[in-house]
């Protein structure tokens, strides 16, 4: 990677292939099975599932950003387009306006082309999809217009961990940087924070699946993303988030070498003063105990951030 010229995985697709994969893509929106809830309504014809999408693209905002993991910031920001809605329904979201209270615009697939262009224009390293599960077919058509125009940044696809296998599999040679979270260790505490019955379970075959396709995290000679998964973990309280059942299924299953952001930055937003067990920041305690975890458990470094 280090000197080579990048050049990103939807590049190197024939018109045809890139194509096939839309229309792959597209098929599962007629009776929904884009995520593991398998709503089974047709999207195509406006019905909504469980994300509350149907078949126009649906976006809060767009532009450089400089809070993300410093791989993908570098000097230019990572050029994030934040989705509205989400296949989860996690009660502590930090975005809930966005993801749960429906904020944002609908925007054509030619639209959301042009604003990929014009991140690559202002300097960003990348294009950042933060939560496209729901709407991966449109983003892919956006991908698909935009590179015919000139894109070439690689594609970072921002995840909530909650993703098919079948939908996963046509974005292979599309997606460059996949970033998921990896939320719980158990499928009860998805069930009850996040409201799907087998997050664990899914996450768990989901990420296996992204790093089978893209591998560990690579930079190049600047330190900058350019292929590979970063997983991002938050610390709950009380480990609710079951950390060290979490990083042990990372090194042991997916790799010991993965890049994973053990966050801190939990609080107690929308509905988690409902849940008390939730409802309060983490200690300091608490998030050492996860880094040492990692620290035990992974060989590279995890990211963090001082509390
Ligand atoms: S993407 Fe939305 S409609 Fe489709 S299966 Fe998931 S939650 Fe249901």
């Amino acid at each position: 990677m280090k000197g080579e010229k990048f050049v990103p995985a939807y590049k190197k697709l024939s018109d045809k292939e890139f194509k096939d994969k839309i229309e792959q893509a597209r098929s599962l929106l007629e009776s929904c099975r884009l995520c593991p809830r398998k709503c089974g309504v047709n999207r195509l014809a406006g019905e909504t599932g469980a994300c509350r999408s149907g078949a126009q693209l649906k976006i809060s905002s767009a532009g450089p950003h400089f809070g993300e993991e410093p791989e993908l910031v570098g000097i230019g920001g990572s050029g994030t387009i934040f989705m509205t809605n989400c296949n989860l329904r996690c009660v502590f979201c930090q975005n809930f306006e966005i993801s749960q209270l429906g904020e944002g615009y609908e925007c054509s697939v030619e639209s959301a082309a042009k604003i990929m262009l014009a991140l690559q224009e202002r300097g960003c390293h990348n294009i950042n999809l933060v939560t496209p599960t729901h709407f991966m077919p449109q983003l892919l058509e956006a991908i698909y217009l935009a590179s015919k125009q000139g894109l070439e940044l690689p594609i970072v696809y921002n995840c909530g961990g909650y993703e098919s296998v079948e939908a996963l599999k046509i974005l292979d040679g599309v997606i460059d940087i996949y970033m998921p979270d990896f939320k719980y260790g158990d499928n009860l505490a998805g069930a009850r924070y996040s409201g799907v019955p087998d997050y664990f379970d899914r996450a768990k075959e989901a990420i296996k699946e992204m790093h089978r396709q893209v591998g560990d995290l690579e930079v190049d000679e600047f330190g900058i993303a350019k292929r590979g998964l970063i997983i991002r973990h938050l610390v709950l309280p009380n480990d609710i988030a079951n950390t060290e059942k979490v990083l042990k299924f990372i090194a042991e299953e997916i790799s010991p070498n993965s890049y994973v952001n053990v966050m801190d930055q939990y609080r107690p937003t929308f509905r988690a003063y409902l849940y008390p067990e939730i409802n309060r920041r983490i200690t300091r305690d608490e998030y050492y105990k996860a880094l040492m975890i990692a620290d035990r458990l992974l060989q590279r470094r995890p990211h963090r951030r001082g509390l």
